[in-house]
């Protein structure tokens, strides 16, 4: 059946469509100029188009500059058409990788690193606390077949300063993102950006809900960092609004694993009264190692029942006790069934009384 008596259906299929019209045009063109007065138009446009292309450039050119910072970094403009995925405009879009340099590299652990990426020295990374940014990591130069850009996740830490952001990362010997972190030296450039994904929704989004005044954090190696992201603010900033309460239990293989150490004892330091730190060590769930030459105040162990009991808050019936866990797989399954999925009966958190509402999961 056709829906216009003039054109047959298969005209609105849309490349049929254009199609016809195109020809359409082209006829009605020819009709009123010679051929070479449409060549020279076209050439014309071409011409044109490549001006306005050059022009853009030179703009970008000149909008990249070093904004104040001593080493001469350009720091490129995001395009026009940037968009931005959170409410506060972070530094880098959603729809454009934006290069930053790295500005430092330190050995945090024997597999883990902190890098420093400088900023435009008045520019603050600007993202939601409570989310991570995608890095670009280019295909291995090594390999013979072509390969495409992979992105990882990472949970910046010290977000809140000018001029410069920080990355934990650890480094897997086989890891994609592992390899090219480990080859990246001072004054390389890297691309980031940050996508809707990457930013936590309520309740898991700073500021935490109000009527929330007991939070027990419960990480594993890695997942410390977007509760690191929290902390600072969560303990800086708030201190007169509400005055939250968190007691992080913090599990790592060895002594030796345990990340932002210093940091985390200075916060236990400044606000003994809010923020309390245990460091939970084991490779497995009953490893009872000592270790008697090392600096550190240890439990060995697992994060497990008993020690949530014992360190952390208990449930509360007003849903003001959350629990908030990040770390490997192993501890999603045991602690709570599951990362994603709602909390299991079986699983620690829900047999000591916590709900899908008073578990936060990232
Ligand atoms: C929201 C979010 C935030 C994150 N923030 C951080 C962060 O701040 N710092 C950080 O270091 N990582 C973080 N990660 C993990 C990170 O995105 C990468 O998955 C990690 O760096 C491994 O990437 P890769 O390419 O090196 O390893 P891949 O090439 O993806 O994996 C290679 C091998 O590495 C090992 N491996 C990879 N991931 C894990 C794991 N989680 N546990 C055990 N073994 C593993 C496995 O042996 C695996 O076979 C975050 C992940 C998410 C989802």
């Amino acid at each position: 059946m056709e829906r216009n008596g003039d054109v047959p259906e298969h005209f609105f299929n849309t490349y049929y469509y254009h199609r016809y019209k195109s020809r359409a045009f082209l006829l009605v063109l020819q009709k009123h100029y010679s051929s070479r007065q449409l060549l020279l138009s076209l050439v014309l446009v071409l011409l044109l188009s490549r001006s306005v292309i050059s022009n853009d450039d030179e703009q970008r050119e000149q909008t990249c500059n070093n904004d104040g910072n001593s080493d001469g970094t350009c720091f490129i403009d995001p395009p026009l058409d940037a968009k931005y995925a959170g409410e506060s405009k972070s530094y880098f879009p959603s729809n454009y990788f934006l290069p930053v340099p790295v500005r430092a590299i330190r050995q945090e652990t024997h597999d883990t690193k902190i890098l420093t990426f400088g900023l435009p020295k008045s520019r603050t990374l600007g993202i939601p606390i409570s989310s991570a940014i995608l890095m670009s990591v280019p295909p291995p130069t090594s390999t013979t077949t072509k390969s495409k850009a992979m992105m990882r996740p990472y949970n910046p830490i010290h977000i809140e300063q000018q001029g410069s952001f920080e990355l934990l990362i650890k480094i897997y010997p086989d890891g994609i993102a592992g390899q090219y972190v480990d080859s990246l030296q001072v004054g390389d450039m890297v691309n980031f950006k940050q996508t809707k994904t990457n930013i936590k929704k309520p309740p898991l989004q700073y500021p935490f809900p109000k009527g929330v005044s007991q939070i027990t954090m419960l990480a594993g190696g890695t997942g410390i960092a977007p509760m690191y992201q929290a902390l600072v603010p969560l303990l800086k900033q708030n201190q007169n609004q509400h005055d939250q309460e968190i007691r992080l239990l913090y599990g790592n293989k060895t002594p030796h694993d345990i990340l932002l150490k210093k940091e985390l004892d200075e916060l236990a330091k400044i606000y003994p009264n809010r923020f309390t730190v245990t460091y939970i060590v084991g490779d497995d769930a009953h490893d009872t190692r000592q270790y008697a030459n090392s600096m550190y105040d240890v439990v060995t162990g697992w994060i497990d029942s008993e020690k949530i009991q014992q360190l952390g808050f208990p449930p509360t019936t007003g849903n003001s006790s959350i629990v908030w866990v990040c770390g490997v797989d192993a501890m999603y399954t045991s602690l709570a069934g599951s990362r994603m999925k709602s909390l299991t009966e079986d699983s620690i958190l829900y047999k000591l009384g916590y709900r899908d509402e008073t578990v936060w999961r990232s």
